[in-house]
């Protein structure tokens, strides 16, 4: 890993990702510097860790916040692409910290959009850096429909519950974005983020898999909040970052929203017992009642599944990972059998 910048190629795609430090981020910057790129990753570790990122002549880490790091880049520095996944991520963190969570938010994004709209590579055939916008699930609120399309009515709680927050500052950023696009010739494109799961995902702000995992793994009860019939979808890491560069790179995707996951559903409790039987795990379902888990007022969704309808037709998107190999993948990767893989993930 270098903090320098990498010597110029004329051939090489230079790509810029804010959060690369972080789960998502630090697979897509593995992902791109495999396909060639000189890659930036801008990250200010709050949640990201440098030991996600490999060591790469072709790496550039600049830690900062995203908007100091982004003012500080010289008029020449210019990329041909931009992966904007910095942001306060998750539920159960931006319950902890709604200020910052908020302004982390809105105000990072609004920095990178305004940086993405103003630069333009010399040899760019379009005004500003073709950017994505890594957007959440989240965004669809508690609406009942489902699976829940791109174009669908949404739903919140009140602003006077927290839990919220996450989702319209999401909701915001998408404006954001779809603004810069239609006002300013921006090509934007918008990843709606369902669960996405894989190795260096960490269970801290209530990340289910790498809970039950890492829980199954040091023998202690699987903690299900209430009685384990609320279903989600869970998609490989691998199938995601490798769709994100195909999604900015089809002119069709600009100032578009995708939804992006897997449409398989389970209920979290058939993930704990899933996850128990291919450890080979004897902890045992702890069932916990969702007033102890969370702070009054958290409401948890029911079913939380993708219509994929829109990006199959744009991009021919099909995960090809299985959760029982995600699920044996970030086993390997807490018990640190994985190559590569650490201890630290591991959150019993
Ligand atoms: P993550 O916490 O691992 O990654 C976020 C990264 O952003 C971290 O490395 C963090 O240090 C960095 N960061 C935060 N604030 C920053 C700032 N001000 N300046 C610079 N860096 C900053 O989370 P992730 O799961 O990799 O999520 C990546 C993106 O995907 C986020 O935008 C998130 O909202 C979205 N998303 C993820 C999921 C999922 O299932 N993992 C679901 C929905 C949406």
């Amino acid at each position: 890993m270098s903090s320098e910048p990498s010597q110029p190629d004329s051939r090489a795609r230079r790509s810029l990702i804010t959060g690369g430090a972080g789960f998502i981020g630090s697979h897509l910057t593995e992902h791109l510097l495999a396909r060639g790129d000189r890659v930036t990753v801008i990250d200010n570790l709050s949640t990201g860790r440098t030991i996600n990122l490999p060591a790469h002549p072709h790496l550039r880490f600049i830690e900062a916040d995203l908007g100091d790091a982004l003012s500080a880049l010289g008029p020449g520095e210019v990329f041909d692409e931009i992966y904007h996944l910095a942001a306060a991520v998750g539920v159960g963190l931006v319950m902890k910290d709604p200020i910052s969570a908020v302004r982390t938010n809105i105000e990072q994004t609004v920095a990178l959009l305004d940086f993405a709209a103003e630069r333009t590579a010399p040899d760019a055939s379009e005004k500003g850096i073709p950017t994505l916008i890594a957007s959440s699930s989240e965004v669809y609120g508690k609406s009942a429909k489902s699976p829940y399309s791109e174009t669908d009515d949404v739903t919140y709680g009140p602003t006077s519950v927290s839990r919220w927050c996450y989702a319209y500052s999401k909701g915001i950023d998408e404006y954001l974005a779809l603004s810069y696009s239609r006002q300013r010739g921006l090509g934007v494109a918008i990843a709606r983020f369902f669960n996405t799961v894989g190795p260096r995902q960490v269970g801290d702000y209530g990340m289910v898999l790498p809970r039950f995992v890492g829980a199954a793994l040091a023998g202690k009860p699987l903690k299900v909040h209430g009685e384990g019939k609320q279903s989600r979808c869970f998609c490989d890491i691998s199938d995601v970052v490798t769709t994100l560069p195909k999604l900015l790179g089809a002119q069709a995707c600009r100032g578009e929203v995708f939804n992006i996951g897997s449409d398989r559903s389970i209920s979290i409790r058939e993930l704990a017992e899933l996850v128990i039987r291919l450890t080979g795990s004897r902890s045992g379902i702890e069932f916990v009642p969702y007033s102890e888990a969370y702070p009054p007022g958290f409401e948890d969704l029911a079913d939380r599944r993708p219509d994929l309808t829109k990006i199959r037709a744009a991009i021919g998107f099909m995960p090809r990972k299985s959760l029982e190999e995600t699920i044996r993948d970030v086993a390997g990767w807490l018990s640190g059998s994985a190559a590569g893989g650490d201890r630290e993930g591991l959150h019993p």
